[in-house]
């Protein structure tokens, strides 16, 4: 098998070295992390916003100052959230399952290898898989969040008697916790996945072009600092240049393969 990638081939010897290079270094680095995007939940059945078949290409992107909007009438804004339940946007988010990918970086976490994980994706699935230490910068469509306190609610557990509903903890005001153009990413998110990049001497970058600021600036830090950069990715992208590794591939196949290469490699080490 191969996969076509702009002009040239790369036959899987070449993807076979890259993944036993790429178990090897991560077995070898102090603290591994881990950045996932949009790709991954392409492979699970839920549609990209940008490009070809992308929702925002079909419907139009949201408003820029969406945030914004919703500050100015937050009943307004979740008139309208209760209105789109069904539409095309949440359809995908409710019927879509936890890829093989998700499930290979929640077992890379279980071997005590993978230290942290930061996603762009707010489709849980991550969390579905098993997944125990997660930042979701862009928040989690299940959850509601409290602007003040940033405490997080599961959306089932809250009232909508009331609209626009508001935090049992402090009063403040509820949003859903994805985040909004406009809306700064939740502090104490941001504040997590600055402290674990900070650690980290390794990223492994999965289905991300890591050009969506800031999740891209954490891997290029890392780089910056003498650190590796492994990719799985469908595709060549801005960061392919950067990486160390390169598993060219869909993450649903190159990332079980990844951990069990790193699974085999550690027995044999540690036998
Ligand atoms: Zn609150």
């Amino acid at each position: 098998m191969s996969y076509q990638i702009g002009m040239a081939r790369v036959s899987t010897k070449t993807v076979d070295e890259q993944i036993l290079g790429a178990a090897r270094a991560i077995l070898n680095a102090n603290y591994v992390i881990a950045l996932t995007g949009a790709g991954m939940s392409v492979e699970s059945g839920i549609p990209p916003f940008r490009g070809p078949g992308g929702l925002w290409t079909k419907h139009g992107e949201p408003p820029m100052n969406g945030y914004q909007l919703f500050l100015n009438d937050p009943k307004k804004g979740w008139e309208e959230r209760i209105r789109r339940q069904d539409d095309e946007l949440w359809r995908p988010l409710k019927a879509a399952q936890p890829n093989p990918g998700h499930r290979a970086l929640a077992e890379m976490e279980a071997l005590g290898v993978l230290r942290f994980l930061i996603t762009q994706n707010v489709d849980d699935l991550h969390r579905q898989a098993g997944h125990q230490g997660i930042a979701e910068i862009h928040g989690n469509w299940k959850l509601i969040r409290c602007i003040e306190c940033n405490a997080r609610f599961p959306a089932e557990s809250i009232s909508l008697a009331v609209l626009p509903p508001t935090c049992p903890e402090c009063d403040g005001l509820l949003k859903g916790d994805t985040v909004a153009f406009g809306e700064p990413i939740p502090r104490d998110v941001l504040g997590e996945c600055m402290d674990q990049s900070a650690r980290a001497d390794l990223v492994i970058v999965a289905g991300t072009s890591a050009t969506v600021y800031p999740a891209a600036g954490f891997a290029i830090e890392v780089k910056q600092r003498g650190g590796v950069l492994v990719e799985a990715n469908l595709y060549e992208s801005e960061i392919s240049a950067l990486c160390d590794f390169s598993l060219r591939g869909p993450t649903g196949e190159v990332l079980p393969r990844l951990t069990a290469t790193v699974a085999e490699l550690r027995k044999t080490t540690l036998s």
